[in-house]
């Protein structure tokens, strides 16, 4: 499984990277797979550096906030008009389809301003998350687990073939935007690759209240206690620094640490 952190600006784009989106391709022996974890703003571009949209087999969106979902309006257009294999030339839908929150389909027509009585059925074949059932697609199994966020919102654990040990299966965990809670720990248990957000700062942001974000040492301390083999922090806003999130961490997980950077590579 490789893994692109496409784009990883936390809550908004940022001069160097897209708002939130990471690629996942696998081989399953016959063809290539590309399941991209949210669409944040931004995120449709870089991504075309990667994969042509049209080759997407799923979009998994860990929450609707737009820094997680925007680009869905852009995607619906690339999807439909593309001026060979869009919908509209061809009269065949693509029927992408796109895993999230209940009320993502309603959110997706919202933010495009579809026209009542319009939908994006032909493009999109939207389904909700149902927490503790996994969905295939392709070698990809995602699971989504509830986080502690102020909307309804899911981490995604991800299981896949390995691109480094032929014939093992590894597993990433995908946040999505949380604080620390239960089922972080739990979702995240035993993860190869536990990509986890870090988007306050100990002491810095002390007094905002709980429930929105994780702290550098809080991810540290949910990566320690979920027992993951290394932790990838992501959804740094602008004004966060690298480094003081790396040693936040450090100072509650003692495994390998590092932070996203847009177009990163990791292979698992
Ligand atoms: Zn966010
Ligand atoms: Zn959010």
């Amino acid at each position: 499984m490789r893994l692109v952190t496409v784009g990883v600006s936390g809550s908004f784009p940022g001069p160097a990277s897209p708002a939130s989106a990471y690629l996942l391709q696998a081989h399953d022996g016959e063809r290539d797979w590309n399941v991209v974890l949210d669409l944040g703003n931004g995120a449709l571009g870089a991504l075309q550096r990667h994969v042509d949209p049209l080759d997407l087999d799923a979009v998994a969106l860990s929450h609707l906030h737009p820094d997680h979902c925007a680009d869905l309006s852009g995607l619906y257009v690339y999807l439909r008009y593309h001026p060979e294999r869009g919908g509209t030339r061809t009269g065949v839908g693509r029927r992408l389809p796109v895993l999230g929150p209940s009320t993502t389909a309603d959110r997706a027509a919202a933010m495009y301003g579809l026209a009542a009585g319009e939908s994006m059925d032909g493009e999109y074949d939207v389904r909700a998350w149902q927490p503790g059932t996994p969905v295939q697609v392709g070698p990809f199994e995602l699971e989504p687990f509830a986080v502690y966020h102020p909307v309804e919102a899911y981490g995604i654990r991800v299981t896949g073939p390995s691109s480094v040990r032929p014939g093992e299966r590894v597993t990433l965990v995908y946040s999505g935007d949380t604080d620390a809670c239960d089922g972080l720990v739990e979702g995240a248990r035993g993860a190869d690759l536990f990509l986890c957000e870090a988007a306050f700062q100990e002491g810095r942001d002390d007094g905002v209240e709980r429930g929105i974000h994780l702290t550098g040492r809080r991810a540290g301390e949910a990566a320690a206690a979920a027992g993951v083999r290394s932790l990838l922090l992501t959804h740094l806003p602008v004004w966060n620094a690298p480094d003081v999130a790396i040693a936040e961490a450090l100072s509650a997980y003692d495994g390998p640490v590092a932070v996203a950077t847009a177009g990163g590579v990791h292979e698992l």
